[in-house]
C-alpha cells in the first residue's frame, strides 16, 4: 500500500473558523468545509462567541498514528479530528499564511521561510473588522508576531511552550479576548534536535497536549455563558534524517500529513 496525502488543503482553515464565528468571508478566502463547520455549528447549537486556536509547530499525522495515546489531553476536549495537508513548501511561514489568509501560498507570496508583514487580508483582519478583539500568544522569535505584526490586536510572548500557556490561561481566566491563537513549538525545537521520534520531542507532544488540556477545562468554567470553539492545528510535520536529527519543508508524507482536532464547549 503506498502513502497518501491527505484530502483538505489548510486554506480551508480560516473558512472553517469565520463560518463558526457567523463573520463574512472576504473574496480571497478559500470557503469553509462545509460539513465540518456544520457540525460544529450544531454541537455549539448556535454561533461561537469565543474561540481559542492552539497551533503545537510540526506535529505530523504520523506521529498521531503512531502515538495516538499522547493525543488523548486533546481528545478529551475536541469531538472532531479532521486530516488536513500542508503547504508546499511544508514551512511554518507558509503554512500559517496560508491557514490565516485562506490562500495559495502563491496568492499571499510567502513561499519559503521568509517572515514578511502580511499586507493581505487575515482571518485577524476580518475580526478586527467585526470589531472582535483577538491576542496571539506565541514563543519569543514565533512566526506570527513577525507575519501578523501591525495590526489592532495584543500581541503576548514568552520563552517557552509552558510560559506561553501560563500567559493564554490568564487571558481564557480573565474572559477579555473573543480570539486567541496561540503559538509553541517546543516539539518542533526537540525533533529538530533529537528526532521527531525522540524520547524529547514525544515528551514535547505530551507536553503541549497537556497544556491545551488545561486551557479547555479553564474554557469550560464559562459553559453555558459562552459558546466556544477551540482547536489543536498543527502547521506541518517532520521527517528524520540520517544521524538522529529532523526536518521538514519537503512534499514527504511525514512532513505534509497533519491532522487537526475541533471542539466545543
Ligand atoms: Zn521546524
Amino acid at each position: 500500500m503506498s502513502d497518501h496525502y491527505n484530502l483538505y488543503s489548510l486554506k480551508h482553515f480560516a473558512g472553517i473558523i469565520a463560518e463558526c464565528m457567523d463573520l463574512p468571508l472576504p473574496e480571497t478566502f478559500a470557503p469553509s468545509v462545509g460539513w465540518i463547520s456544520a457540525i460544529l455549528k450544531q454541537r455549539l447549537n448556535g454561533t461561537a462567541d469565543r474561540v481559542v486556536l492552539y497551533h503545537a509547530d510540526a506535529v505530523g499525522h504520523h506521529i498521531w498514528q503512531k502515538y495516538t495515546n499522547l493525543f488523548a489531553p486533546v481528545y478529551q476536549h475536541t469531538s472532531l479530528s479532521v486530516p488536513f495537508l500542508s503547504t508546499v513548501e511544508s514551512v511554518t511561514p507558509v503554512a500559517h499564511a496560508t491557514m490565516y489568509t485562506g490562500l495559495d501560498p502563491e496568492g499571499h507570496g510567502i513561499l519559503t521561510y521568509t517572515r514578511p508583514q502580511l499586507t493581505c487580508d487575515t482571518l485577524f483582519d476580518v475580526l478586527i473588522r467585526a470589531g472582535k478583539k483577538a491576542a496571539i500568544v506565541a514563543q519569543a522569535d514565533s512566526t506570527f508576531l513577525h507575519i501578523f505584526k501591525g495590526r489592532a490586536l495584543d500581541y503576548f510572548e514568552a520563552p517557552n511552550a509552558v510560559g506561553v500557556q501560563e500567559i493564554a490561561l490568564e487571558l481564557i481566566t480573565k474572559d477579555e479576548y473573543d480570539v486567541i491563537s496561540i503559538h509553541t513549538f517546543d516539539y518542533d525545537n526537540a525533533a529538530h534536535a533529537f528526532g521527531p521520534e525522540s524520547k524529547q520531542a514525544l515528551n514535547a507532544v505530551s507536553l503541549e497536549a497537556e497544556g491545551f488540556h488545561r486551557l479547555a477545562e479553564a474554557l469550560e468554567l464559562y459553559r453555558g455563558q459562552h459558546k466556544i470553539l477551540l482547536t489543536y492545528s498543527p502547521d506541518h510535520g517532520q521527517h528524520p534524517v540520517l544521524g538522529g536529527t529532523g526536518a521538514h519543508g519537503s512534499k514527504m508524507i511525514e512532513d505534509m500529513n497533519i491532522v487537526h482536532f475541533f471542539g466545543t464547549i
